[in-house]
């Protein structure tokens, strides 16, 4: 029999469940880096409760760097980021002066050398950013989360589900119709009912169809910004 564990065999692991123990990749590091405590918690929150994107969730592990960064070394960040209100307001205008390319190159220059006068090496927080593939990764390979399996939504899936919607909607009025009528509430010869969605833009008011919506893409108020920025 060769069977029997050997005691002290050391290869069991203690599983401290919090983030207590780090994974090695990227994502590991910069919690142990920054001290991120809490963030695979809030990770799986974002991705399970809200749906964030793995694109999303990158750009938060990017902006808790940062924000780490900023109180560890007492930078002011209203100094960095000008106009801008609350905390969280300056935060989000100086990483997305950092990553997007929508903002004038002068703009971002200036923050740049905003943070190297006060003394932040801004490339070597640069370097421990991440993107979503290493997200992906670290859900998959670290937390034993599979990202596949929280289905993404697609087009093909939305036009289902919208026309599950539309189709329930019908008949849940012909249903009623039908009952009041029954109950001689109401008199009318085969009723039928249709269901016509509308989806209106509260910016500028545009009203679209489903599928024109989809197929257009962004509405005519969006087209020349960038998908997920907040407008000025
Ligand atoms: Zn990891
Ligand atoms: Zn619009």
């Amino acid at each position: 029999m060769v069977g029997g564990k050997s005691a002290g065999g050391g290869v069991e692991m203690s599983n401290t469940v919090d983030s207590e123990q780090q994974c090695s990749c990227k994502i590991g590091k910069d919690i142990d880096r920054y001290d991120l405590a809490g963030l695979n918690e809030d990770l799986q929150y974002r991705r399970n409760e809200e749906d964030a994107s793995l694109r999303a969730l990158a750009d938060h592990i990017n902006k808790r760097i940062l924000d780490a960064v900023l109180s560890q070394t007492g930078t002011d960040l209203a100094n960095v980021a000008y106009g801008a209100v609350s905390a969280d307001d300056a935060l989000e205008a100086v990483y997305k002066t950092l990553t997007s390319d929508d903002v004038p190159a002068d703009r971002e220059a200036r923050v740049r050398k905003r943070f190297e006068q006060t003394g932040v090496d801004i490339e070597e927080i640069e370097s421990h950013w991440v993107t979503h593939p290493t997200v992906r990764a670290h859900f998959n390979d670290c937390l034993d989360i599979d990202t596949a399996r929280t289905t993404r939504i697609t087009a093909e899936t939305a036009r289902n589900t919208i026309e599950w919607a539309r189709t329930r909607c019908s008949r849940v009025v012909a249903q009623t119709i039908s009952r009041l009528s029954s109950a001689e509430l109401v008199a009318i010869g085969d009723a039928k009912v249709s269901v016509m969605i509308q989806i209106t833009c509260s910016k500028c008011g545009s009203t679209y169809r489903f599928s024109t919506l989809l197929k257009e893409g962004t509405c005519a108020c969006h087209s020349d910004e960038n998908a997920g920025s907040t407008g000025q």
